[in-house]
């Protein structure tokens, strides 16, 4: 079973993915499998342009917890999306050193659910299960991954608005 877990740049995949780590759950960083699939570099906006076709079709046989922003271009059986308010988000990337596009791109992108629609274009209602780390820690956060990925939590997302955020950006 795949289980992926994607998410807007600073909405928290890492930390999670290094919790479920901590408790003997290995998690692949997708972006270890990525390198050969850069067509360019961003420099303005601090990002790589990803072949993801190309890539998707290359890692079609992945299994267990994978983490990245792009997870959700695989054929996941579940899919875990992480959500972070636009505010926080920005004092989140800031400390990164991200160019300040990058960090109002991100943010935009988390306000208008960018990911979160991409995720419900590609699965059915039930495989997706929505996660806001603004207000619930890693901890809870890990133990909701895994009470989903083994069937002991219904598909739960679409209840954030946070379209308010936009304007203020
Ligand atoms: P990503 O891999 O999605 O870019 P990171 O895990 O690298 O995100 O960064 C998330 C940041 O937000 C970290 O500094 C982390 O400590 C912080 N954070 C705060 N609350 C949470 C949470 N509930 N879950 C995950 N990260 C959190
Ligand atoms: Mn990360």
């Amino acid at each position: 079973m795949l289980i992926g877990i994607t998410g807007t740049p600073g909405t928290g995949k890492t930390s999670v993915a290094e919790e479920l780590r901590s408790r003997g759950i290995p998690v692949l960083d997708l972006k270890t499998t990525v390198k050969d699939f850069i067509l360019d570099h961003d420099d303005e906006a601090g990002a790589d342009d990803i072949d993801i076709d190309a890539w998707a079709e290359a890692n079609t046989d992945l299994d267990g917890f994978v983490e990245g922003a792009i997870a959700h271009f695989l054929p996941c059986d579940k899919i875990i999306v992480l959500r972070c308010r636009p505010d926080v988000l920005m004092e989140r990337l800031a400390p990164r050193g991200y160019p300040e596009k990058k960090v109002k791109e991100n943010a935009e992108a988390e306000a208008l659910d960018v990911i979160l629609i991409e995720t419900a274009d590609a699965f059915a209602t039930e495989q997706i299960y929505e996660i806001d780390t603004t207000i619930i820690n890693k901890n809870d956060a890990a133990d909701r991954i895994i009470a989903f990925a083994e069937g002991k939590l219904p598909a739960s997302f679409g209840s954030l608005d946070w379209s308010e955020y936009v304007v203020n950006l």
